[in-house]
């Protein structure tokens, strides 16, 4: 027989959710090294197996891998309950759109990535894809906090104190990536902010872009029935199709919202191997519409969830967008058994992952994959009885019974308190911000 094998962390947990397979397995332990998932195996064989130098058993816990926010505008944390109560046009244009022209700095983008990283984590999420102005000082944000991030570069056709012009846009990005894509933490996307704010000739050139460094391409699409409308008014074709003409739409292509689709649409998202993310907070806030993700769902579509940004939801919360999307897709088709769920679950794990071009490090614990790992504690009594975890995670637990939450192997918030980031002095920053936003 041979000795048991040192590794750096084992983790023996009431239950352990892996995604792939989708049971869920009893009185296991996910053993660690190098920050990657190296077994999975019943509690009982660990210690003949395996001699971990840190041990850590979740006695009324389920373990399962980090959630994925797949949209967010991580900086806007700090807009966070700014306007309520208005829809989207308005809500720009009259109340986010002036305070970032007035107010967004690198600093204000630290800050509020910042925040929303240590709200994330807290909340189980472990990886988020970001889309504002200033990357590189949300993207040095993450890495501080530990969070895995996806980085989207901003692109718009008109001025702000960030950039002068689409091909500015560009370049700054670009550059803000060359300066920090080592940091392992990170991957990176192209991030136009819309059609209606991105023309044809932009566009173009982010397909060049993307084709040639291998960057996915998200961008908000057909948010809410005016957008398409205009659209259609406009250039007499779908925002969609004529992003499908100018050759952005594939399977690196990401489009986010995607409320309003028609039976065209649809299929052009389907064959051209597009995905989608669902926000559902965000559209139901904002007054936006129901995302028809069932029927995405059963054409085949990719679909991943996001909070949106704090300032249209109010809050970074995946457990409340799973709960929200499982009920939107039951009311929305009249049908109970729409989005069990297992398959919200998956949207906001191994989909997520798979739609940030991620799903071969992140977004189910097996081996080879990075640790990224949350403990949910389900042992409450206001949690019992327990029949099924998976029904429990969506419909059951909130964020606040996330206890300890690892990235790549590390254990990033130990008992709800996040290691890395100084909270008292991020809530002395924040009440500054608040003072000048006001
Ligand atoms: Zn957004």
């Amino acid at each position: 027989m041979t000795a048991p094998r040192p590794v750096d962390l084992a983790l023996r947990a009431r239950w352990i959710l892996p995604m792939e397979p989708g049971c869920v397995l009893d009185d296991h332990a996910l053993v660690v090294d190098e920050g990657r998932i190296v077994d999975l195996l019943p509690a009982a064989d660990l210690s003949a197996r395996f001699a971990p130098r840190e041990h850590a058993t979740f006695a009324r816990h389920v373990l399962m891998p980090g959630l994925v926010n797949a949209h967010t505008h991580a900086a806007m944390t700090l807009l966070r309950g700014i306007a309520d109560d208005v829809p989207l046009d308005a809500w720009l244009r009259d109340h986010i759109w002036p305070r970032e022209s007035a107010f967004v700095t690198p600093e204000f983008v630290h800050d509020g990535a910042t925040l929303a990283a240590v709200e994330m984590l807290r909340g189980g999420i472990t990886c988020c894809s970001d889309m504002y102005f200033y990357p590189d000082a949300a993207a040095q944000a993450f890495d501080a906090a530990g969070l895995r991030a996806v980085i989207g570069l901003p692109v718009l056709d008109f001025p702000t104190p960030y950039a002068s012009d689409a091909d500015d846009y560009l370049r700054v990005g670009l550059a803000a990536r060359d300066a920090l894509k080592h940091l392992p933490r990170l991957t990176w996307m192209l991030a136009p902010h819309a059609p209606y704010t991105v023309g044809d000739a932009a566009f173009a050139r982010i397909v060049t872009y993307a084709r040639q460094l291998d960057l996915p391409i998200q961008t908000h699409l057909q948010e809410t029935r005016a957008e398409l409308d205009e659209a259609l008014a406009r250039t007499g074709e779908t925002e969609l199709a004529r992003l499908d003409r100018l050759g952005a739409t594939g399977p690196n292509f990401v489009a986010i919202h995607a409320v309003h689709l028609g039976a065209g649409d649809r299929e052009r998202l389907a064959t051209q191997r597009c995905s989608v993310v669902h926000c559902p907070a965000s559209n139901m806030k904002l007054a936006s519409g129901i995302a028809p993700v069932a029927g995405l769902v059963a054409q085949g579509i990719d679909v991943a969830l996001g909070t949106d940004g704090a300032a249209s939801n109010n809050r970074l919360d995946l457990f409340a967008e799973m709960r929200l999307a499982a009920l939107l897709a039951k009311v929305a088709t009249g049908d109970a058994a729409a989005l069990p769920a297992a398959a919200v679950l998956h949207m906001a794990t191994l989909g997520g992952a798979r739609v940030l071009s991620l799903e071969a490090s992140i977004g189910s614990l097996v081996p080879g994959k990075q640790a990224d790992v949350v403990a949910v504690d389900l042992g409450e009594i206001d949690d019992a009885p327990v029949y099924d975890p998976i029904s429990h995670l969506v419909h059951v637990a909130s964020r606040e019974r996330v206890s300890d939450v690892w990235v790549a192997g590390e254990r990033v918030v130990r008992d709800r308190v996040p290691v890395r980031v100084d909270v008292p002095a991020l809530a002395a920053r924040t009440r500054l911000w608040q003072q000048k936003l006001r």
